[in-house]
């Protein structure tokens, strides 16, 4: 599986670096956000490492993040509903350079995207 050495979500799918995993399968790691931004904010994750959402991203692999997506929903309790997010490139702010998807809910988020 690609793995960037340097990369802090390589280091976390490898379990090199520690996580509160939330959900775990072949493809596709999620983990809670260090700095939550709504009551739940969870990260899904590829453990192969790509850039972000255009870095050419095999089908499997994107059907697997909605799986998680769907996963860490019911594990979080969020049938209310949710948002995500993923950020690419600078004008987004996106910070680590691994493709992530922010899974962000767990209370009323309002109807403005930003
Ligand atoms: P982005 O701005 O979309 O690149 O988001 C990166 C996110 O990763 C931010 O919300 C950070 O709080 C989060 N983050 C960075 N390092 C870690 C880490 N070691 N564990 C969990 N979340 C992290
Ligand atoms: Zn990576």
């Amino acid at each position: 599986m690609n793995a960037d050495p340097d990369c802090i979500f390589c280091k976390i799918a490898n379990h090199e670096i520690p996580a509160t995993v939330v959900y775990e399968d072949d493809q596709v790691i999620a983990f809670d956000d260090l700095s939550p931004q709504a009551p739940v904010h969870t990260l899904v994750v590829p453990k192969e490492h790509y850039r972000d959402i255009t870095d050419g991203v095999p089908a499997e692999v994107l059907a697997s993040m909605t799986h998680a997506i769907d996963e860490v929903a019911q594990a979080k309790g969020l049938g209310e509903g949710f948002r995500i997010i993923s950020n690419k490139g600078a004008h987004a702010g996106q910070t680590v350079m691994h493709l992530h998807v922010h899974v962000l809910g767990g209370k009323p988020l309002g109807e403005g995207l930003l």
